[in-house]
């Protein structure tokens, strides 16, 4: 059986990461999101309520699976017995950070390899920052993302 892990902060979710989990699950029998909870990061969602919208945006997708998780990467994906994560291209200013980061994870765990789905072309704009900014400032983000996110962005800010 085909398993990949798609890891992230998806803070929060947006319709150009569902494309990438929708492929990804075209190609793969089984696809765990990987949720990071970074404690670097002082995110807009708890990891809590980025895994409930993404639990809700992937509801009608069998073999999806969404899941938190701390630390590295790679001991995420060998904690679930997977070798294979995926990630999303938007320009080439994505490709050198994954590329660096492809890179250095082969280089401490050669038996996890990284493969990359470029992003649709009505999504190459989009970000999860993007979403964040315009909410701030009142703008509807309905094209963005998930109903489910809409949702709760109104909750924290007034949108239109
Ligand atoms: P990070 O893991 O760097 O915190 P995100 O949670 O925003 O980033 O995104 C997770 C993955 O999805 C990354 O590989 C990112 O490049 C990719 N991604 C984000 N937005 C899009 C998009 N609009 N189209 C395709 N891939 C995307």
């Amino acid at each position: 059986m085909s398993r990949a892990i798609y890891p992230g902060s998806f803070d929060p979710v947006t319709l150009g990461h569902l494309d990438i989990i929708k492929r990804s699950a075209d190609i793969f029998d089984e696809v765990i999101v990987g949720v990071l909870n970074n404690t670097q990061k002082t995110p807009l969602f708890s990891v809590t309520e980025r895994v409930n919208m993404l639990n809700e945006a992937v509801a009608g997708i069998p073999n999806v699976t969404v899941k938190n998780f701390d630390g590295l990467l790679i001991d995420f994906a060998r904690d679930n017995d997977i070798n294979v994560l995926v990630r999303g291209l938007r320009a080439v200013t994505d490709f050198e950070y994954e590329l660096q980061i492809a890179q250095s994870n082969r280089k401490v765990a050669p038996d996890i390899d990284t493969v990359f789905l470029t992003t649709s072309i009505e999504y190459a704009y989009l970000s999860s920052s993007i979403v964040k900014e315009y909410a701030r400032y009142g703008v509807c983000v309905d094209g963005f993302v998930p109903e489910c996110v809409l949702q709760k962005l109104k909750e924290k800010y007034t949108i239109e």
